[in-house]
């Protein structure tokens, strides 16, 4: 389906609110019948009726089926956060004994959901690296039900391929859900390529404006009914018709926005790759990662997150690299309009020397919608603390 007919046209009964152009926001929890039969029609189909706003509210529907249309699937759920998304689509898929082949170093909180919620109900999870295929399937047992995928995740860009993966798994019976936050639903069509239910914060590129925290699930009809039923309803942690709307008002400049992000990106990695004071650039479309051809294959978009690998072991100097930038803005989270870093050693305190999951001296950039120029002028002047 045409991407400028899903943002401006689908899902908008116009003629139903004036022919306003921009939605109203339903700001209302309940919904009034007429009749006993309507009510109890509205029973019967809860998901697509307007009875109650934790189960379907007319704000958030349109955004329901923008979003799904977007990744050419039947239908999505809108959550509070991308977090209540990834658990309640993961924990709908399992029961006690079974058993989940995860990627190594997922988003922080999918691995927690893993190693420290489900394991207290009898669900058991492999960590994988997942760069290979045979990662997965080595891992699988007679018990494994679900395949959760993160490609590339977002702090070292490992890529799966997802293709194979789903191949194996609908061979095998088992559920496959990734989080395509990195690359968006038009960036990386997960659902042709054979994976069941796609799950994104919204909190960053869809929403885009770093004002709201969202999540959805993306899948078929049958994938998303029996997510509805049960988990979405129960676990209850929807979106507000409030920031559904804010939500839907991000949505509509999400191609321009990632057409920017991914041209300044690419400057930026250019100007990193030859950078005397930078040891190594991540990013999936990097000249030297081992998996671009990987990328190529499976990524239509090149994303605007990288990590770089400072010259210097001296953590005083990282932190000095980080307090010089005037546009970088140093923050969690990304996906909205401004540049972001996030160093790896504020993971850890100074003077630790233990496990670290990522070496003191890598530093995580989200590349925004200043102008290129800026971010390279910006970066210029606060790589001097290294050399
Ligand atoms: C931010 C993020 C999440 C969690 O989303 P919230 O909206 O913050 O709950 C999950 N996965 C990835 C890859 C993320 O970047």
């Amino acid at each position: 389906m045409d991407i400028s007919y899903i943002l401006n046209l689908l899902g908008e009964d116009r003629d139903k609110y004036y022919n306003a152009i921009a939605p109203p926001v339903i700001q209302s929890s309940n919904f009034a019948f007429d009749t006993v039969a309507a009510l109890r029609s509205a029973f019967g189909n809860e998901k697509s009726a307007h009875l109650y706003t934790r189960g379907n509210n007319p704000t958030v529907e349109i955004l329901r089926k923008k979003i799904a249309a977007l990744a050419g699937a039947d239908d999505s759920l809108i959550l509070g956060s991308g977090a209540a998304a990834m658990a309640t689509a993961v924990i709908a898929q399992v029961q006690q004994g079974d058993h989940i082949v995860c990627i190594r170093k997922p988003y922080s909180w999918t691995d927690k959901l893993c190693r420290i919620i489900l394991s207290r109900f009898g669900v058991e999870t492999t960590f994988v690296a997942g760069t290979s295929p045979a990662d997965y399937f080595d891992a699988a047992k007679p018990n494994t039900k679900l395949f959760i995928l993160e490609s590339p995740n977002t702090f070292t860009y490992e890529l799966q391929d997802l293709a194979a993966i789903s191949t194996f798994a609908k061979s095998k019976n088992i559920t496959t859900i990734i989080d395509n936050t990195y690359c968006s639903p038009i960036g990386q069509r997960c659902i042709e390529m054979g994976i069941d239910i796609e799950v994104h914060s919204a909190s960053k590129y869809l929403n885009g404006h770093s004002d709201i925290i969202a999540g959805v699930i993306i899948g078929n009809n049958d994938h998303i009914s029996k997510i509805y039923r049960s988990e979405f309803m129960n676990l209850g942690a929807i979106i507000s018709p409030h920031d559904a709307w804010l939500m839907l008002r991000g949505l509509r400049t999400l191609p321009i926005r990632l057409k920017q992000i991914g041209e300044t990106t690419a400057k930026v990695v250019s100007f990193l790759e030859d950078h005397s004071a930078v040891e190594q650039v991540l990013y999936p479309f990097s000249k030297t990662n081992p998996q671009l051809e990987l990328a190529k294959k499976q990524m239509l978009w090149p994303g605007g997150l990288l990590s770089i690998v400072l010259k210097t072991e001296d953590i005083s100097k990282v932190e000095n690299f980080c307090e010089s930038l005037t546009f970088f803005k140093m923050a969690v989270s990304w996906g909205g309009h401004e540049s972001l870093i996030m160093p790896a050693c504020a993971f850890y305190p100074t003077e630790h020397t233990g496990h670290r999951t990522y070496p003191p001296n890598l530093v995580r950039l989200y590349i925004g919608l200043e102008e290129s120029t800026a971010l390279i002028e910006d970066l210029k002047q606060a790589l001097v603390c290294i050399v």
